[in-house]
């Protein structure tokens, strides 16, 4: 009897071992195919790198936290750091209690994480309830799924400031986003002050300007608004007295330096810095596979893994990099930094 049972053990653990193994090896390979896709969704949670004032500032137990959240919402995980900082100094106000009634981590009225069709001053069953929530259509999330929305729960806080930041305006309209959650320019620029000291990189926000779904008769839209000014078209020019030429992969613009510059087409930014010859330099990749690259900008108006829309103002043309003259060198390419083809007829110029 004894050797028969040592034979059942010893067969059921070359049946399991070789199931634990695969199993391991397929979740892996899940694993390693999720985080390839995370890459190519261009989600712009993770991607924005911290400053060394950040790192100095933020808990470190907090950033696994936003990122997550701002994946999950398209919003960037510095900017909800910059609202938790605002808020309650990163959860260590001493009530976490506002005189207004406002509650938890990152300041909801009750009303608000609930939704204002309940009336005021829900009890804390209510506005806890994520079938509430549904029903009176708020902001509080149950993100760590304890069947609870609790805005003194920092998972569930954070998660539901990146969802009302999405909902009213998200990284495309940010300063009416963050006016949205406390009505006050004060307030947002505050909010914006922490965001970029947080952030890595040289970046100002931008406001307006822009031209909603962009002009032009061509496939890709004017980056500039008109009057459009080309001073320098795309192709070998020959500038020297000698007569060696350059190569020009792009068409320059005309302005000043408070001319905005606009995306040529909807798409995700790639590159969002300042590179040797072109100084301030932003890169969009479109749906279609191709790029734009907008150089010389004074201050650049996004950061990389935004999605943006044709017309809308991604900075301000500037004379940074090699350039002797305000002006924007525009581009467009087939890859990345390569493949320069003539802008002019793609703009229907
Ligand atoms: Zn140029």
């Amino acid at each position: 009897m004894k050797w028969l049972k040592r034979r059942f053990w010893l067969w059921l653990g070359g049946v399991i071992a070789p199931v634990i193994m695969w199993a391991i090896i397929l979740l892996s390979v899940i694993s390693v195919a999720m985080s390839l896709n995370n890459q190519n969704s261009s989600d712009m949670g993770g991607d924005i790198e911290i400053s060394e004032l950040g790192e100095k500032d933020i808990p470190a137990q907090y950033i696994p936290i936003y990122k997550e959240a701002g994946k999950k919402y398209d919003i960037a995980w510095t900017l909800i750091a910059a609202f938790h900082k605002v808020e309650t100094n990163f959860g260590t106000h001493p009530s976490m209690v506002s005189s207004a009634g406002a509650l938890g981590h990152f300041q909801f009225l009750p009303e608000t994480w609930l939704g204002w069709g309940y009336g005021a001053s829900p009890p804390k069953s209510v506005y806890e309830n994520p079938a509430m929530i549904k029903k009176y259509g708020g902001y509080g999330v149950d993100a760590d799924g304890n069947g609870k929305a609790d805005p003194f729960n920092i998972k569930d806080s954070a998660f539901s400031n990146a969802n009302y930041v999405s909902a009213s305006g998200g990284m495309n309209n940010l300063r009416k986003a963050i006016f949205a959650y406390n009505h006050a320019d004060w307030y947002v620029d505050k909010v914006l002050g922490y965001y970029n000291a947080y952030s890595k990189g040289d970046y100002r926000p931008v406001n307006g300007g822009g031209v909603s779904g962009g002009h032009g008769k061509g496939k890709y839209k004017y980056p500039i608004p008109e009057p459009i000014v080309v001073t320098s078209p795309y192709g070998y020019r020959d500038w020297s007295i000698a007569g060696g030429g350059e190569f020009h992969n792009g068409i320059d613009f005309a302005g000043n330096s408070s001319t905005p510059i606009l995306a040529t087409m909807d798409g995700t930014v790639v590159h969002a810095s300042m590179i040797a010859s072109y100084g301030n330099c932003t890169v969009i990749q479109h749906p279609n596979g191709k790029y734009s690259l907008y150089a010389h900008q004074s201050s650049i108006g996004v950061r990389v893994g935004q999605k943006v829309k044709v017309g809308q103002q991604i900075g301000v043309m500037g004379t940074t990099g090699d350039s002797t003259g305000v002006h924007l060198h525009f581009c467009i390419t087939d890859g990345l930094f390569t493949g320069y083809q003539d802008p002019k007829p793609l703009l229907g110029l």
